[in-house]
């Protein structure tokens, strides 16, 4: 895996397509990764187009991001953005943190529940999900089910709690 990041833009008045790279945490956070630079041949700052390629979360970014709340992974659905498999342990270790601020908390419990709204599949053949992926979220959370007593849960959409929070055995009226 490499650790620069390439970043794109190109300018909606001359077509010119810049590019650059950034450091593992520039690239992961909306407000570092900001590329607002006029284009260098005309000037303009209107933007047609732009990429970016984002690093896997891991301990590192999570750190400066948990520490931070002017970091942004993303400027909505951060939660969502964090619902991956291969996350499901550092999640489940930065929920455990009593350290963390409440706020960023919430997100990582929402981003659990996304991830076990998104195994979650009322139709016979979905092969886009994978129900042990449910299985194993739903477990690790039963283990901490009184946090969704003590924690803000207004982050959680309410269209996921009325998938996950059946499974949890939690009330809807809780919601
Ligand atoms: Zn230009």
């Amino acid at each position: 895996m490499s650790n620069k990041y390439s970043q794109s833009k190109i300018c909606n008045k001359c077509g010119h397509e810049d590019s650059r790279e950034n450091s593992k945490c520039v690239a992961a956070f909306e407000s570092t990764r900001m590329w607002e630079s006029p284009c260098p041949i005309c000037q303009s700052i209107e933007i047609e187009n732009a990429g970016w390629e984002l690093p896997d979360l891991d301990e590192e970014i999570m750190l400066l991001w948990c520490d931070d709340e002017s970091l942004y992974l993303s400027d909505q659905d951060e939660d969502i953005l964090m619902a991956e498999e291969m996350n499901i342990d550092l999640l489940f270790n930065f929920l455990d943190n009593d350290n963390i601020k409440p706020s960023k908390r919430a997100v990582i419990l929402s981003a659990l529940c996304v991830l076990v709204f998104d195994n979650t599949s009322d139709e016979e053949e979905d092969l886009d999900i994978n129900p042990e992926i449910a299985i194993k979220v739903i477990h690790g959370l039963k283990g901490r089910i009184s946090i969704f007593a003590s924690m803000d849960t207004d982050y959680i959409m309410d269209y996921i709690k009325e998938v996950v929070y059946p499974q949890l055995g939690l009330s809807l009226r809780s919601m």
